[in-house]
C-alpha cells in the first residue's frame, strides 16, 4: 500500500510544529521534522550535530544533500506507516525535487502541500513568545531575521512548486490552535476522502 506524504508550508512562527504533532496523531501519520531531529542530533554531540549546530545557531539552512540523506534514511525506517507528515521540510526547491525523486522509487508521490497562511506582522511576536517558553537558542532577534529571510528567498518559491503541480493547499494560521487544527483536520478529511 502506498503511503500518503503531506507536507505542511508556512514562515517560521506559523505553527506548523504545534498543529503537526495534533495532526499527525488524529490522522495516524508519522511526525517527521526536520529541525527536531539535527536539534536531538546536536543535543547528542554526534559528528552530524557537530557541523550542523552553529548553522542552526545563525538561523541559517543546513545544506541539501545532508538534509536529503535525512529523509533518505526515515523513508526506508517507515516503510510500513500510513502517511508521513514532514513539518519544515523541504526547505528548498532542490530539496522538494529530492523528495520527488526519492518518492518515485518507493513508487509514491505527494499527496498535499499545506501552506499555513499567517500575516508577517504576527510572526514575529509569535516567535519571541516561542524562545521564553522552550528556550530555543535560534529565538533570538537576529536568528529570526535570518530565518525569515531564508523563508523568503529559499522556501517560499515552494508555493509556486506545488501550486504549479496542483498540489498546493492554503489554510489560515490564524486564529486559536483548536480552530486552526480543525480547518487543517477537515481539508486532510477532504484530501484523504
Ligand atoms: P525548524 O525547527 O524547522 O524551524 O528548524 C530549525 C533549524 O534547523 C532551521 O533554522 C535550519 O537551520 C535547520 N533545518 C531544519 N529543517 C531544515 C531543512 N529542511 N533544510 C535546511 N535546514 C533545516
Amino acid at each position: 500500500m502506498d503511503r500518503f506524504h503531506f507536507i505542511l508550508l508556512g514562515p517560521p512562527g506559523a505553527g506548523k510544529g504545534t498543529q503537526a504533532k495534533l495532526l499527525a496523531n488524529q490522522f495516524h501519520l508519522v511526525h517527521l521534522s526536520t529541525g527536531d531531529l539535527l536539534r536531538a542530533e546536536v543535543q547528542a554531540g554526534t559528528q552530524l550535530g557537530k557541523k550542523v549546530q552553529a548553522i542552526m545557531e545563525r538561523g541559517e539552512l543546513v545544506d541539501d544533500a545532508t538534509i536529503l540523506a535525512i529523509i533518505e534514511q526515515k523513508l526506508h525506517q517507515y516503510r510500513e506507516v500510513p502517511g508521513i507528515l514532514y513539518d519544515g521540510f523541504p526547505r528548498t526547491v532542490p530539496q522538494a525535487e529530492g523528495l520527488e525523486r526519492l518518492l518515485q522509487t518507493f513508487g509514491e508521490e505527494v499527496t498535499a502541500s499545506i501552506l499555513l497562511e499567517v500575516p508577517f506582522e504576527e510572526l514575529k511576536a509569535r516567535i519571541l513568545k516561542r524562545a521564553t517558553k522552550e528556550n530555543r537558542s535560534d529565538d533570538t532577534e537576529e536568528t529570526i531575521e535570518t530565518r525569515f529571510h531564508e523563508y523568503i528567498d529559499k522556501t517560499s518559491p515552494l508555493i509556486s512548486y506545488y501550486s504549479d503541480r496542483n498540489r498546493l493547499f492554503k489554510v489560515s494560521g490564524v486564529g486559536s490552535i483548536e480552530e486552526i487544527s480543525s480547518r487543517l483536520s477537515e481539508l486532510i478529511k477532504g484530501i484523504l476522502a
